[in-house]
Formats: structure tokens, sequence, C-alpha cells
């Protein structure tokens, strides 16, 4: 019942709501940064060429986002019904698919967990520096320069 595909009324990067109800935090979440552009020429290129030699791609990484959530249980005269702590936290791991679409289970061991956080975090890396890289050769573009070194 935690796994498959959740229709959920929102999946934006940014603003992302699980799918109502109990408490839901997010823990990582992806976002796109705006890099200075009002560098010289020398400068971006120089930046560049430094991005292209840090660039690595970590066989563990994983465009996801890791959600806290305490929940109630299904018993009616468990406390977590009168006012008392709902369990918890569970961690699940989601993956916005296409809009509305979500692949979304549960992580039970602190090693799952853990293995997710890190391969979130190699991905959120790579992502950075595309991004820069991205950005870089827009502006060279929008300079009317050539994107290659030459
Ligand atoms: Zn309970």
């Amino acid at each position: 019942m935690f796994s498959g595909l959740w229709e959920l009324s929102h999946c934006d990067p940014i603003f992302f709501f699980v799918d109502g109800g109990d408490v839901s935090r997010i823990l990582a979440l992806h976002m796109a940064r705006i890099y200075d552009s009002a560098k010289s020429t020398l400068a971006l290129r120089h930046r560049k060429r430094f991005l292209l030699a840090q660039l690595k791609l970590h066989p563990d990484s994983m465009r996801a986002s890791l959600v806290e959530r305490f929940s109630r249980c299904g018993k009616a005269n468990c406390h977590c019904h009168h006012g008392g702590t709902k369990h918890g936290p569970f961690y699940y791991l989601t993956q916005c698919l296409a809009v509305g679409k979500v692949n979304k289970f549960l992580l039970k061991a602190a090693r799952q967990q853990q293995a997710a956080r890190r391969a979130i975090e190699h991905y959120r890396q790579l992502q950075e520096q595309l991004e820069e890289l991205s950005q870089i050769n827009a502006e060279l573009l929008r300079r009317e320069e050539s994107l290659g070194d030459d």
C-alpha cells in the first residue's frame, strides 16, 4: 500500500505537497539557483572549464525527495486518535515523474534512509553544476560569443 503511482494535486520541485491530512515535511528538494552572470567573458570561460573538470557522475545519484511523515494508526483507542502524538517519523522516498504522478514508497531501514540521503545529495550536486554550466552557456550566447574556447 506504500508503493506505486500516487495521484497528487500538485507536483512541483519547489512547492511540493504530499496528499494532505497528516503532517509532512520536505527534507530535500531541488531548486534552481541563479548564478552571477556579470563576470567578464574570460571569467565565464574559466568558470566553465573549472566546472567541466569538476563534473562527476556518482553511480548512486538519484533525483528524489525524502519526506518525513507522522501519521495516525488504525487503532481507534490509540493515543494518536485522542490528542496524543502521532506515530513516526516515517520516511518516504518520493519521485515526481510527471505532473501529478509520483513514485512513492516507505524506507523502513535507517540504512535505506541514509543511502537515499546520499544519493539525493549526489544528484543535487550534479544538477547544480549542470545548471551553472547551462547558465554560463546561455550568457555566452547572449553576448554573441561562441560556446567553445576558440
Ligand atoms: Zn496510534
